[in-house]
């Protein structure tokens, strides 16, 4: 687990508008951050900057007290979940899930890859599902096995954008109560993209709102939705 600090942090593609304009927040050790805001304005490329696939052009982004700017992604310890949750069509769910601690070389073997990753299905009910592919599983099915590669190592901060958004109702609704349930297990840092009202008044410490790149307000969800 880890502290998140961004400090006064821009990103300019070309010579353009920035698209993250001057952006500074503090996320505590543990804490659950939500970023809504419209479309086009900056929400994917601040979670893709702490992640390390963006540059930063200036500003400051530490990582428990330490500047990590020029870490490469592997380096910071971050696990990110995209929209798409490309999954690896090829390798069964068991070895999606063990995806990220086979890449760790040398640092896990192989009984310890199968207690981990058991622990993560369990934890995501997905262990009648382990040998099959992911052509051969439901929607809701794929997304956890993104949800079970990202907390299958032990990350300091997890990044989610809008993981729910290709689901339906019924199956979204699942997965709210499902990541609700993980992060009071494990507690981890997590900042987390939505377009989704229900999920950022329910999972949400505090709401971030981003606006042509600037951050206008944050506040707990129900000083957020709930003002009279
Ligand atoms: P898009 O154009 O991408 O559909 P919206 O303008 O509908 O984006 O905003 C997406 C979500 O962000 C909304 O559902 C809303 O909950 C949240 N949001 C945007 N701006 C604000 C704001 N100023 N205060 C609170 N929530 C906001
Ligand atoms: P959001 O996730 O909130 O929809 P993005 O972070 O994707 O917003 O985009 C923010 C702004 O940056 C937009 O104006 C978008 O067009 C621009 N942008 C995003 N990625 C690139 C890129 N690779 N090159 C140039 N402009 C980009």
């Amino acid at each position: 687990m880890a502290s998140i600090e961004l400090k006064n942090l821009v990103k300019k593609y070309g010579d353009g508008f920035p698209a993250v304009n001057d952006v500074s927040l503090d996320i505590a050790d543990g804490e659950f951050v939500i970023l809504v805001g419209p479309s086009g304005c900056g929400k994917s490329t601040l979670l893709r900057m702490i992640v390390g696939l963006e540059d930063i052009t200036s500003g400051d982004l530490m990582i428990d007290g330490k500047r990590v700017n020029d870490l490469a992604p592997r380096d910071r310890n971050l696990s990110m979940v995209f929209q798409n949750y490309a999954l690896y069509p090829h390798l069964t769910v068991f070895e999606n899930i063990a995806f990220p601690l086979r890449l760790a070389k040398g640092q896990h073997n192989e009984d310890e890859i199968r207690s981990k990753v058991n622990q993560a299905s369990s934890m995501l009910e997905l262990n009648e599902h382990l040998e099959r592919k992911p052509a051969n599983l439901s929607g809701g099915q794929r997304q956890r096995v993104a949800m079970g590669r990202a907390i299958v190592r032990e990350a300091d901060a997890f990044l989610f954008d809008e993981p729910l958004s290709n689901l339906d109702a019924k199956l979204r609704g699942q997965m709210r109560t499902e990541i609700s349930r993980m992060q009071r297990r494990l507690g981890t840092t997590t900042v987390y993209v939505t377009h989704d009202q229900i999920e950022a008044m329910t999972l949400g410490d505090r709401v971030a709102v981003l606006k042509k790149g600037v951050l206008q307000q944050v506040a707990s969800p129900r000083e957020l939705y709930e003002q009279p």
